[in-house]
């Protein structure tokens, strides 16, 4: 994601809560919900703001704290447990208590990058090397629709952009270069096909 795409597709207007309406996505048992795999298609369209926090989001934002950790990860968004919506969780140490929620987020991006390996719980068994801003600040709302501001370097800052790349419908796929997708061809034909 360049910098001008980023500040164009969420600006400070769009992120407010409550947001524009929209068509009211479907609300499941949060204790139903589990990881999706690709190339399930809620992975790659956009998700929806947030409009309301209420006890059934909360309750879905433990139980993605849940999974994220009982998967060993370091984020979890909205989408990856089927929900078009624009939240994710992340804890770089994977701890379900020390989470941090963020609904309708934004990201600004240092201009300065940095490969790193990553993988994703949608994507079992698929690992690449993508290109990152070094640091970022993240903007978006707290679970009391408080507004939070976070500088984040390093690690962190990687873990938000990957997680906010999710509410656009990005996967790290498309994030590696062209030659790291064809050699991981035979992995992505199996995830086709177990679904
Ligand atoms: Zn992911």
């Amino acid at each position: 994601m360049t910098r001008d795409r980023a500040t164009k597709r969420h600006t400070r207007k769009e992120a407010s809560v409550p947001p524009r309406k929209a068509a009211a996505p479907p609300r499941p048992d949060p204790a139903t919900l589990d990881i999706v795999i690709w190339p399930d298609p809620v992975l790659t369209r956009p998700a929806e703001e947030v409009g309301t926090i209420d006890s059934w989001l909360l309750q879905v934002v433990e139980r993605m704290k849940q999974l994220m950790e009982s998967h060993e990860g370091v984020g979890l968004a909205a989408p990856q447990v089927g929900l078009p919506l624009r939240l994710f969780v992340m804890a770089e140490k994977a701890k379900a208590d020390q989470a941090v929620t963020v609904i309708n987020p934004v990201l600004e991006l240092d201009s300065h990058t940095e490969a790193a390996e990553e993988g994703c719980l949608s994507l079992p068994g698929i690992r690449g090397q993508v290109i990152r801003a070094k640091s970022v600040t993240l903007t978006g709302y707290d679970l009391k629709g408080d507004p939070i501001s976070m500088p984040l370097e390093g690690f962190p800052a990687r873990i938000a952009q990957h997680e906010n790349d999710h509410l656009d419908g990005v996967l790290i796929l498309s994030r590696m270069p062209p030659s790291a997708r064809i050699a991981l061809g035979k992995k992505l034909r199996e995830l086709r096909t177990r679904s």
